[in-house]
């Protein structure tokens, strides 16, 4: 099987996969407007139908439907390979009055082109280009572009999951770390909330009956950032507080949201068995924890790093360097790695600025990692 072939022929498509980018970026999909994510995941259900998939749309009533693809291309024995891609966006609809579509400088602006349209766009041409060349496939590919990934995949996790498992391996096609560089590592979330319990009383006239709920969740504060420990990797952030009523009133109530990352497992049990040992050090007041890991870390375990190393192999091929990193954000893969399938991430486009008005994707690297894509479809 050649690999020689994929590269000139989708830098000749380079112009019609940012036409794409530019289409599925004008379908604002933010992960809370049903009626947005919806309607980009009929578009995208129809768009690759007519590349020849089986597509469809898998209906979800909570949030957006998410969209499964059969590519089925190889023998039909053969494991298939997972790609996992998300449709939906942080940014909220109307966006772009203010921040259209555009390209400047060799780059493309716009919400949502990094994380993750542009990883969609080249899972279309990566297969595009698989089909009108008439490479054939070792295994089948399934495609999975889910519509919550920005919120922790509440509905999409247990799909992504049972697809995992019938999997030779997964790809996740989230943007690249800095200079293209793939994710065999990433921290694992965990979200706790906080809820302390006081006793109200005037402040003025009565304040020894009552019991600060506010004091005592500023001890609560510097405990959870105590847990801190950057040598670790370690970090605990309450992100969000809230509490009283008055200012002349003892506060009642008062709550803390936090956010937790680790790289491992077993850091991930010893920080959270601390999180939950809160003892309240102001009389009358009880602390409350809810909450965990919602994403459990990926591991950089032997079985991801032989992976990548093949990945390596296959890329230099193409002629490209490919790096391994580690990031503290989590996505998809971590589920899927945390079940013990070798995943790689980041494996979208090359750019900067997820999450953040610079947001945007280097026009060259399209053609680039789509052929990557490809290249790893037909060898691995
Ligand atoms: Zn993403």
């Amino acid at each position: 099987m050649d690999t020689s072939t994929l590269f000139p022929f989708l830098d000749n498509l380079q112009t019609e996969m940012l036409q794409t980018l530019e289409e599925l970026t004008n379908l604002e999909s933010p992960s809370t407007e049903k009626q947005h994510t919806d309607r980009l995941a009929a578009h995208l259900q129809q768009r690759f139908s007519r590349l020849g998939a089986r597509s469809m749309l898998l209906s979800n009533p909570a949030y957006g439907n998410h969209v499964e693809v059969r590519w089925s291309a190889g023998p039909s024995d053969a494991k298939p390979a997972l790609l996992l891609c998300h449709l939906d966006t942080v940014w909220a609809s109307g966006t772009l009055a203010s921040r259209s579509f555009q390209v400047r400088d060799d780059k493309a602006w716009g919400p949502g082109v990094y994380d993750m349209k542009g990883g969609i766009v080249l899972a279309e041409f990566a297969l595009r280009a698989l089909a009108e060349l008439g490479l054939t496939l070792p295994r089948p590919i399934i495609l999975l572009i889910t519509s919550d990934e920005e919120i922790g995949s509440p509905t999409s996790r247990s799909i992504i999951e049972e697809h995992a498992h019938q999997a030779e391996y997964v790809l996740v096609l989230e943007p690249s770390l800095p200079g293209g560089i793939i994710k065999t590592a990433r921290k694992g979330v965990g979200q706790f909330d906080v809820a302390i319990q006081g006793i109200a009383a005037h402040a003025g006239a009565d304040p020894e009956k009552g019991a600060s709920a506010i004091q005592e969740l500023a001890h609560q504060i510097l405990r959870l950032h105590g847990l801190t420990d950057l040598a670790l990797g370690t970090t605990v952030n309450v992100g969000i507080v809230s509490g009283g009523t008055r200012s002349n009133v003892v506060a009642a109530e008062a709550r803390a949201q936090v956010d937790v990352r680790v790289w491992t497992l077993d850091e991930a049990r010893r920080i959270e068995a601390l999180i939950r040992d809160c003892p309240s050090r102001t009389p009358e007041t009880r602390v409350q924890v809810t909450g965990g890991f919602n994403r459990p870390p990926m591991e950089r375990t032997a079985a991801g790093v032989a992976l990548f190393e093949q990945t390596r192999a296959i890329a230099a091929r193409l002629g490209i360097d490919l790096q391994e990193g580690a990031a503290g954000g989590a996505s998809d893969g971590n589920f899927t790695a945390a079940l013990g399938i070798p995943t790689l991430d980041g494996l979208g486009v090359v750019g900067d600025g997820a999450h953040a008005v610079h947001e945007h994707v280097c026009v060259d690297s399209l053609p680039q990692r789509a052929a990557l894509l490809a290249a790893l479809l037909l060898h691995l």
